[in-house]
């Protein structure tokens, strides 16, 4: 009898993952799924539906964290606006997981408070792999939230770059294109293009500069020859959303553009490294810096 108990045991270790055992069968390590499985008890999404889809990406991740979505409780949400129809886009406080901390046991994570996009799935049922599949085609996925009062489910999003693949520099640069303009269409245009083809090098974008981030200008020269120093310096990388920047205080030159419509042209010319464009707020003109 023992021996038959012990057969069956086998079979359901090595077809499914026992909560109790410490390491992994499949990975022979405590892999991510094993993390997460220790985890189940600790949430819910008041659907058993949603529940076994999250919990069933979950024990398939394995050494691949993306894999797996999670339950984002809806208190993790802020900055919530209604975009169109069945969509919102918030921050999220968390950020999503990059990997465990050992030391620390709990889950790395990466761009706290980052934009995601909020879609209302119509009927929890009707998520399934093949659905999740093609929304992975346009997003990355991070998981799933329940909003309290509509009562309805919705799916944590970002925006996927075609290019890259992932969440590169011309989505987050997209994704602030509403925090700042020019107050000119063409200049707008050429500076949001820049930041749209910097999928890898940040360096290549140019961005709008506030006059007032200048300082020391020597404005007695006339409006080719100045210089200033930059408070903020030139981007680097996207960091904890934000761009995380060198060369602060860094002596720039300042050169007045002619003709906004012609703007890429001067840019073209222009044989010193150019890091974006400001606006005299006395003479109106646009200046390259
Ligand atoms: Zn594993
Ligand atoms: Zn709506
Ligand atoms: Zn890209």
């Amino acid at each position: 009898m023992s021996s038959f108990i012990d057969g069956i045991r086998k079979i359901t270790n090595s077809s499914h993952i026992n909560p109790d055992e410490k390491i992994c069968k499949t990975c022979n390590y405590k892999c991510c799924t094993k993390r997460f499985q220790q985890n189940f008890k600790s949430w819910t999404s008041d659907n058993n539906y949603i529940d076994k889809f999250i919990q069933d990406t979950q024990l398939s991740a394995h050494r691949d964290v993306k894999k797996a979505l999670e339950w984002i409780p809806y208190n993790k949400l802020y900055n919530i606006k209604h975009i169109e129809e069945n969509c919102y886009v918030a921050n999220w406080i968390d950020g999503n997981i990059l990997c465990w901390d050992r030391k620390n046991q709990i889950w790395i994570r990466r761009d706290q408070k980052m934009i995601v996009k909020l879609k209302k799935l119509n009927n929890p049922k009707a998520i399934t792999l093949e659905f999740m599949d093609e929304i992975k085609i346009d997003y990355v996925f991070y998981g799933i939230t329940h909003d309290p009062e509509t009562k309805d489910y919705m799916m944590v999003l970002n925006e996927r770059c075609k290019k890259c693949n992932i969440v590169c520099n011309a989505i987050h640069f997209q994704q602030n294109f509403k925090n700042w303009t020019s107050g000119n269409n063409d200049i707008d245009k050429f500076i949001q293009d820049t930041q749209l083809s910097a999928h890898e090098k940040v360096k290549n974008a140019l961005e709008w500069i506030s006059y007032n981030r200048l300082y020391n200008i020597n404005e007695y020269m006339s409006e080719n020859n100045r210089v200033a120093n930059w408070i903020d310096g030139n981007m680097i990388s996207w960091n904890n959303q934000n761009w995380k920047r060198e060369g602060q205080n860094i002596i720039v030159k300042l050169k007045q553009i002619n003709d906004s419509k012609n703007i890429v042209l001067e840019f073209k010319d222009e044989i010193n490294k150019a890091y974006g464009v400001t606006q005299d707020p006395k003479t109106k003109n646009y200046i390259m810096v």
